[in-house]
């Protein structure tokens, strides 16, 4: 007998692409884990819309991944609709909206001293901006008829109070709840949203939320380790932007075909458990 040839799928670059042809809009796209998840759905085979307020580091990932990039404020509805709008007359359809943009915000750290107009500022991206972004998400996707992925970045704040801003915490727990009524309403559409949950990945957002919050000026390197040793159950091993990026692809690909309404942690496991005593 011939022998067969075995061919090695990870040597010639044949991995399989897991959003081949689908078009996807990602906020907050110009760096951290936007940037990541975009390059990460650019090799999966995805068109990518970079919708940011970044317009140098915003249009460089796009251009890094054969994508296109637009100025959008995600507080603004038009902005989030001219976004979705772009994806329509690229590439006819929009698949997968990444609603990922996101700020610290740092209206205060006690509650009684909170400065309302910057918690108002925080929410408008935060909250407001999200519900822009499944708001015009879906109506695409209702018109186009085949269904679609809609994520958003909610943080380990959601579930456990104390280590962000009042502000933040309060915005990602909103939108737990949003998408949890969203995907109700959009199952029958075939539509699924999902948040995927993020702590302690050294990003800019991160970084500045020391700096200003903590006193504490960091390299993310640095900042990798020390939630590495001591805000993850995975001591020593801290996250990276790759590790959402993971997650979110698996919400955005058809692998997760019947997942909707859930919150996919990405925390080391510090919303499940504690290590206290371990
Ligand atoms: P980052 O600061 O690197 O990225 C945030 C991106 O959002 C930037 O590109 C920024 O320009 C963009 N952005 C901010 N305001 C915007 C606006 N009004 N309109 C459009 N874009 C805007 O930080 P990151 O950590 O990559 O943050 C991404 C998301 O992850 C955020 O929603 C954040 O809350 C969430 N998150 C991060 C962590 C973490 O540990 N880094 C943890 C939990 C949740």
């Amino acid at each position: 007998m011939e022998p067969r040839m075995i061919q090695n799928v990870e040597s010639q670059n044949l991995a399989p692409k897991r959003l081949l042809g689908k078009v996807a809009v990602i906020t907050g796209g110009a760096r951290g884990i936007g940037a990541a998840t975009a390059k990460l759905f650019a090799e999966n085979g995805a068109h990518v819309i970079i919708a940011d307020v970044l317009d140098e580091e915003g249009t460089k990932v796009a251009e890094s991944i054969d994508g296109l990039y637009i100025h959008c404020d995600v507080s603004k509805e038009s902005d989030i609709e001219s976004a979705i709008n772009l994806s329509i007359s690229w590439k006819g359809q929009l698949d997968i909206m990444f609603n990922n943009a996101g700020i610290a915000g740092y209206e205060g750290r006690s509650i009684t001293t909170l400065d309302m107009e910057k918690l108002t500022h925080l929410l408008s991206i935060n909250l407001f901006g999200t519900i822009h972004g499944i708001k015009h998400a879906a109506k695409a996707m209702i018109k186009g008829k085949k269904g679609g992925s809609i994520i958003c970045t909610s943080s380990a704040a959601a579930t456990i109070g104390g280590f962000a801003s009042h502000g933040y915490t309060m915005s990602k727990s909103a939108m737990d709840g949003l998408m949890r009524s969203a995907a109700c309403e959009l199952g029958v559409h075939l539509i699924r949203v999902n948040c995927v949950s993020p702590h302690g990945v050294p990003s800019e957002m991160l970084l500045n939320a020391f700096r200003c919050y903590g006193e504490v000026d960091m390299t993310s390197e640095q900042l990798s380790e020390f939630i590495g040793m001591n805000a993850s159950l995975l001591k020593g091993r801290g996250a990276t932007t790759d590790d959402v990026a993971q997650a979110a692809l698996f919400l955005a690909s058809d692998e997760s075909g019947f997942v909707t309404a859930h919150n996919l942690s990405v925390d080391g496991g510090i919303t499940s458990a504690n290590s206290v005593m371990s």
